[in-house]
């Protein structure tokens, strides 16, 4: 899954997740991509788009639950980081990450640690007409 945050130049946010790849092209099986609050989440708040186990995560809206969490105060990565715990208390190994961003364009992310399939860090890009590139930043998981 590809996901994406933006926050346009009139504080404008929007959020969208690609849909899976081939691993999870069920015929018949919608996954969490399309659902609001599951795949992606965005208001005035700010916004979220998650990847990983959709079957899994998708029951727990962590997106919409990142969003929240910023509209409680939360920075982007503390939003992203009780979200992806919320999911880890019932499925501790579930793979996930989630990305986020407030309106001002604090940004930030979380994944769930995986010893098994040794997922330990997680990669993603951020873009800003401020510094005119492109950067990746790599996080620790949780
Ligand atoms: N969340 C996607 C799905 O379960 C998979 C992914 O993020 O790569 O359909």
């Amino acid at each position: 899954t590809l996901g994406m945050v933006v926050i346009d130049i009139n504080g404008g946010v929007s959020a969208g997740t690609s849909t899976n790849g081939a691993r999870n092209k069920i015929p018949g099986r919608v996954g969490d991509s399309p659902i609001p609050g599951a795949g992606a989440f965005a208001d005035e708040t700010g916004g979220a788009a998650e990847t990983g186990d959709g079957d899994v995560m998708m029951r727990f809206l962590p997106s919409y639950l990142t969003v929240e969490k910023m509209r409680d105060g939360c920075t982007p990565t503390e939003a992203a980081q009780i979200a992806i715990l919320r999911v880890r208390k019932f499925f501790p190994t579930y793979m996930g990450a989630i990305v986020a961003a407030n309106k001002n364009g604090d940004y930030g992310a979380a994944c769930n640690k995986q010893q098994a399939n040794g997922m330990t860090t997680f990669s993603y890009c951020v873009a800003s007409s401020a510094t005119n590139n492109a950067t990746i930043v790599t996080i620790n998981c949780i």
